[in-house]
């Protein structure tokens, strides 16, 4: 497949290109009726082997920076030193961050020394709106995907607080390798994530130990802001980061880190150094 979006059905993908108006899947949850659209394109579609195609980020050009939560586990709220946040704690990465499924995280050794790693459950707005109330948030979510909150830890801690420099690096929101619609995860109150280095476990939780639940996030962010569809929540990541660690780990290159999470599948990409000549303008 070259461009546009599919349906993914066990070990196929349901090739939507010539059946659907929809360009993106971003159109596709703008146009507002997607279980109905979904459901007609899945029996036109033309069936084609998963492995014969290259997943993209699921929704590669959000509509603005993805939100993402801080100390939102109580384990990891405890490892890093910080008190847990009576209220949940936002901040931004920046969309040019984001990867797909087995792209590579390409780390400059000259800009980080410490790069770590987050396993996040994604929260992918359907219905935007602005002064959500958690008993109504899940009408307005399209599905769930998972991220790598991958993280420069050195330039993280450096700059006084906030943490965007840190976060936004090219490549350090893989985030995949689908989105799973809400309607095949009814209850996203007890699924569990890991992740692993080089099929090593290093974090292994489940989100029923989110400080902050899913309707809680999206009703305290759509207070302060408008949600707008294809807006991308990152929910924050249970302990077992690599800072935090006695000793200290962080990625290195040639590293594969699978972050999967129970219900959706699993992300997988590899760590390469970046190397030669500067990245041709864009
Ligand atoms: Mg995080």
């Amino acid at each position: 497949m070259n461009g546009g979006w599919g349906i993914v059905v066990r070990d196929s993908l349901l090739d939507t290109r010539n059946v659907t108006q929809h360009r993106s899947l971003l159109e596709l949850i703008r146009a507002g009726d997607w279980v109905h659209d979904l459901k007609r394109t899945a029996g036109l579609a033309e069936e084609i082997p998963l492995g014969s195609t290259r997943l993209a980020a699921p929704i590669p050009h959000p509509p603005g920076d993805m939100i993402a939560l801080g100390l939102n586990y109580r384990p990891h709220a405890g490892e890093t030193g910080f008190t847990l946040p009576s209220r949940p704690i936002l901040f931004a990465k920046a969309n040019t961050s984001l990867i797909g499924h087995e792209e590579p995280i390409v780390v400059d050794p000259t800009v980080t020394q410490q790069v770590d790693w987050e396993v996040e459950l994604v929260i992918v707005i359907g219905r935007g709106g602005r002064d959500i109330r958690a008993g109504n948030a899940l009408e307005h979510v399209f599905g769930y995907t998972i991220a790598n909150d991958v993280s420069a830890r050195d330039l993280q801690f450096a700059d006084g607080g906030q943490w965007y420099r840190g976060k936004s690096l090219d490549g350090f929101c893989p985030m995949g390798p689908w989105i799973v619609t809400i309607d095949e995860i009814p209850d996203p109150a007890d699924l569990t994530l890991e992740l692993r280095v080089n099929g090593v476990i290093k974090q292994q939780d489940s989100t029923s130990q989110l400080v902050f639940t899913i309707p809680e996030i999206i009703e305290s962010v759509s207070a302060a802001r408008t949600l707008r569809p294809g807006d991308l929540i990152l929910t924050g990541t249970p302990g077992g980061v690599g800072f935090a660690r006695k000793p200290p780990e962080f990625l290195l290159a040639g590293d594969v880190v699978d972050a999967s999470i129970q219900g959706i599948g699993t992300l997988r990409n590899q760590v390469k150094a970046r190397t030669g000549a500067a990245t041709p303008e864009v």
